[in-house]
């Protein structure tokens, strides 16, 4: 992707995008995925660029994605019944999108292990 062009989670972070959108603050924006795979299949991204979690060396960034998810699950009641967070990494990972973002999966029993 050239420099010029913004990925699809770039659009999404600077509101460009229409999204289902659960929560959002200065740094983060969590919504709906497009094609869920469980009742409740929340994505949070950062608003800025980081092609994988491996890219991000601020670890303050990425406790405040982990604090991002406790919220999404509170507001969402998942806390209770409990729910998965997945980050996917690269090709082994299954990742898609490259720009970090978290899965937050719930409303059912989550199988172990993936597939
Ligand atoms: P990955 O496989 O990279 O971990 O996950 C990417 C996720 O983003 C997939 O679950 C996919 O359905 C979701 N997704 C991709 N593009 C869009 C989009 O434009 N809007 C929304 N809401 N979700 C998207
Ligand atoms: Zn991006």
């Amino acid at each position: 992707m050239s420099s010029m062009e913004k990925c699809v989670f770039c659009r999404i972070g600077a509101n460009e995008l229409p999204v289902e959108l659960v929560f959002e603050n200065d740094e983060f924006v969590a919504f709906r995925d497009i094609k869920p795979v469980a009742p409740v299949h929340v994505i949070l991204i950062s608003r800025k660029h980081f092609s994988t979690w491996m890219d991000i060396s601020d670890s303050g960034i990425l406790g405040r994605a982990l604090s991002g998810v406790q919220e999404v699950a509170k507001s969402l009641n998942l806390a209770d019944d409990g729910f998965r967070t997945v980050i996917n990494c690269k090709g082994n990972g299954g990742q898609t999108v490259y720009h970090f973002h978290i899965h937050i999966l719930g409303g059912r029993f989550m199988s172990w292990p993936p597939g």
